[in-house]
């Protein structure tokens, strides 16, 4: 099963399952990276892979790349 992501697909799933809001109006593929706007209101980037596999739902302000605890 190879879902074909598109750029409304990926709208929509990111409205459904974040709190931010994807700003892009392309989709090229996997390694391409996504802008977003995060609920605090700063845009960052990050390819949908990570977005959703990694759950990197927000901007490295509000999640650091590094958990270190
Ligand atoms: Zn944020």
């Amino acid at each position: 099963m190879n879902k074909k992501w598109t750029i409304d697909k990926i709208r929509e799933y990111v409205a459904k399952n974040s709190e931010s809001k994807l700003l892009s109006t392309e989709y090229h593929g996997f390694s391409q990276k996504l802008l977003f706007k995060c609920s605090c209101g700063q845009n960052f980037e990050k390819t949908f892979t990570k977005f959703k596999t990694n759950n990197q739902r927000k901007c490295e302000v509000c999640v650091p790349p590094r958990e270190s605890r």
